[in-house]
């Protein structure tokens, strides 16, 4: 039916939505297309428990700090900015003074005589921010953009003013390097009315504070002018009392202590001992850590906390929340894994037509690739290394998958549909996967070292290790 449709496909690939409606309607046979959302909002609700609407009435709301995120152009000081931020609030007592990059921290600041928290999140520029908006995630309350006094509005400055208005995020302008000379902060004000920024002292609405981020001037300003503006913008109020949701920021897999996670409580409460899904990874919460390091029991809104307890290392951006039982939160990550895999192999697929039939029958041209490795940094390091390889026209190159962690018997099922080579980076496969693996003979490469899967995969396409796929 489907090559009466025209659908030149293969059993193992992915239709698009419409091409099923028309299939159903081929083969008499109702077909309703539901949404992600929907999907596990079906699920949810067969076990009774809220999901997104549900947050609680009016008189359950209490304020929570704003999170920000640091945006800028490069070398104008993002970086120095959040260190100087974070150790300027360092508890001495503490761990040893030492405060832990976990990807977000929260520092006191003071407004009117009443102390306050703020949430940065610890990862300088736009992408960060732009990754979790493109999931859906909002992680944002407000952006600070830091334009260097002796540089000035730079491209990568309108970039992140343009991420940030698009996202309805309201702006505080940290005017950074006044300690450099030449510096000219009012230069900068001129600059950004163009961008609609206008300095309160033009008459504008936008909060410009002139800082050194590295001799430490005027950060208590700065900070009290995300707070202002904050109480002037924004309404930031979230229900405590309910099971926490919230996004993950940045995941890793330890060698000690497994998949790592920070995530964010955006509402409710997050408690060790919650089952936990985020994204397609579950678990229930072992141990909570703070950026200092230490434990802590219940982590409120907009407070980041380190997770331990995850049983597979989520994405940035993914989404997280509480469910009642370890098995609901199973249930949700498996479907959301499914949901995943098959959007992926869709997105990778390409679309066959009748022309195409033949060179699609010749496809064993083309080395497909899976790849695992213990951080998302190396996976697109080694990912972008690989795509840019160039061996001629008659072999291509696919990566259809990649992820963190160990390689799982779902690497290899997927390798099997596919002729893949899985290739492991620091980490190993599963033993049911090594299995699987050796079963179908799926094969499986191991790395430490980027340079040298670049090289082999690199011969592997000019076909001199001629592998088997
Ligand atoms: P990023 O690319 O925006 O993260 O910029 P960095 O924070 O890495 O800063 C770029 C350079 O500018 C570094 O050498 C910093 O030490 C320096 N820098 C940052 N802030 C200041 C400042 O307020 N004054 C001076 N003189 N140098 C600064």
């Amino acid at each position: 039916v489907l090559f009466h449709l025209g659908e030149m496909i293969t059993a193992t690939a992915s239709v698009s939505d419409e091409i099923l409606e028309l299939l159903g309607q081929e083969m008499n046979y109702q077909i309703q297309v539901v949404s992600p959302e929907e999907e596990d909002r079906e699920l949810l609700g067969s076990f009774d428990i809220s999901f997104g609407e549900n947050h609680g009435g009016e008189e359950d709301l209490a304020a929570r700090p704003p999170v920000v995120t640091v945006m800028g152009h490069v070398d104008h000081g993002k970086t120095r900015l959040l260190d100087t931020v974070r150790k300027a609030n360092v508890r001495e007592s503490e761990s040893g003074g030492i405060t832990q990059h976990i990807g977000a921290y929260q520092v006191p600041a003071e407004l009117e005589g009443e102390e306050r928290l703020i949430t940065f999140i610890d990862t300088p520029g736009h992408e960060a921010f732009t990754a979790m908006r493109a999931r859906g995630a909002k992680s944002t309350d407000i952006a600070i953009i830091v334009v260097a006094a002796d540089d000035g509005v730079m491209p990568q400055t309108v970039e992140a003013i343009n991420h940030a208005q698009a996202a309805d995020v309201p702006i505080v302008v940290a005017v950074n390097k006044i300690d450099v000379e030449g510096a000219n902060p009012a230069k900068v004000r001129q600059q950004l009315t163009e961008y609609n920024l206008v300095a309160e002292e033009y008459g504008g609405d936008t909060m410009f504070v002139d800082i050194s981020a590295k001799q430490g001037t005027n950060i208590e300003s700065l900070l009290e002018a995300v707070l202002l503006t904050a109480d002037a913008a924004l309404d930031l109020r979230a229900n405590p009392d309910m099971e926490a949701q919230g996004v993950a920021i940045e995941a890793h897999l330890d060698r000690g202590r497994g998949p790592v996670a920070t995530v964010l409580v955006q509402r409710g409460t997050l408690h060790v001992g919650d089952s936990i899904v985020a994204g397609d990874a579950s678990g229930r919460v072992r141990r909570m850590l703070d950026e200092h390091g230490a434990d802590i029991t219940a982590a409120t809104p907009s407070r980041p906390v380190q997770v331990i307890g995850f049983t597979s290392v989520p994405g940035a951006g993914d989404t997280f929340l509480v469910v009642d039982e370890d098995r609901v939160a199973r249930q949700i990550a498996d479907r959301r894994r499914a949901r995943e895999r098959n959007a992926e192999l869709a997105s990778r697929r390409k679309r066959v037509s009748l022309e195409d039939l033949d060179a699609a029958l010749k496809e064993t041209n083309t080395l497909n690739l899976i790849i695992k490795g213990d951080n998302s940094g190396t996976v697109e390091a080694l990912e972008d290394a690989l795509i840019k390889l160039d061996v001629g026209d008659e072999v291509e190159l696919r990566v259809i998958h990649r992820g963190v962690g160990g390689i799982t018997e779902g690497d290899i099922n997927l390798a099997i549909a596919d002729n893949v080579i899985v290739m492991g980076f620091n980490v190993r496969a599963e033993g049911k996967a090594t299995e699987l693996a050796n079963r179908e003979g799926v094969e499986i490469r191991y790395y430490s070292v980027i340079y040298q899967a670049i090289d082999e995969i690199e011969q592997a396409l000019k076909g001199m290790l001629k592998p088997e796929y």
